[in-house]
């Protein structure tokens, strides 16, 4: 089983080092032919703006679409949450469409750019998880097939709809590995 970590833009190097803290082969993707070669897909935090206009730039937009109809698994952190999502402040965006929530970019507000909290969540376990935020997005609101896996002052912060899981924060930069466990069992691997 191999992993694909898009490589256009972001923290992509820290998702390729958890992964192969697993012991999972981890493949940087920077062009859709690379996409073939993995069973697997995490979309990175990063800059939404940015991601979105490589994405396209690179050919990627009916690939990954491809990629996940075929219900291959594909996992997003924070700006990868706000590519995925169906819709922007209300309004659907055009593109990717791959998980049935509306985002808002950078929600808690610029002042504060980041902030760090401990989370319980019962899909994870007893511990909470501490998750990173970094002038994170908010889910606003999500329809009936997404299932919500954490949630942080009232807001879904980590969800799952079939083959997609979106997170608002940024699990790959703490030392916790459940939230990628959760998206390698969603590959169908069995972790311990
Ligand atoms: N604020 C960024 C955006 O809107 C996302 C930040 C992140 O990925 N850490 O694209």
């Amino acid at each position: 089983m191999k992993v694909g970590v898009l490589a256009l833009q972001g923290a992509f190097r820290e998702h390729i080092r958890m992964l192969k803290s697993l012991g999972v082969e981890a493949l940087e993707i920077r062009l859709p032919g690379e996409l073939d070669e993995v069973d697997g897909l995490i979309i990175p935090g990063g800059e939404s703006t940015t991601m979105r206009k490589l994405l396209t730039d690179y050919g990627f937009v009916d690939t990954v679409k491809e990629f996940a109809a075929a219900g291959k698994p594909v996992f997003g952190t924070c700006a990868g949450l706000i590519v995925m999502a169906d819709r922007l402040n209300g309004r659907k965006q055009d593109f990717l469409n791959l998980i049935d929530i509306d985002a808002e970019r950078n929600a808690y507000g610029r002042q504060v750019d980041s902030r760090e909290a401990d989370i319980p969540s019962k899909s994870l376990g007893e511990d909470p998880f501490h998750a990173v935020f970094i002038r994170a997005p908010q889910i606003l609101g999500s329809g009936p097939g997404v299932e919500t896996l954490a949630l942080y002052q009232d807001r879904v912060v980590l969800a799952r709809q079939k083959n997609i899981l979106v997170a608002t924060f940024h699990p790959e930069l703490t030392g916790d590995t459940r939230i990628h466990k959760i998206f390698l069992q969603m590959l169908g691997r069995k972790v311990r």
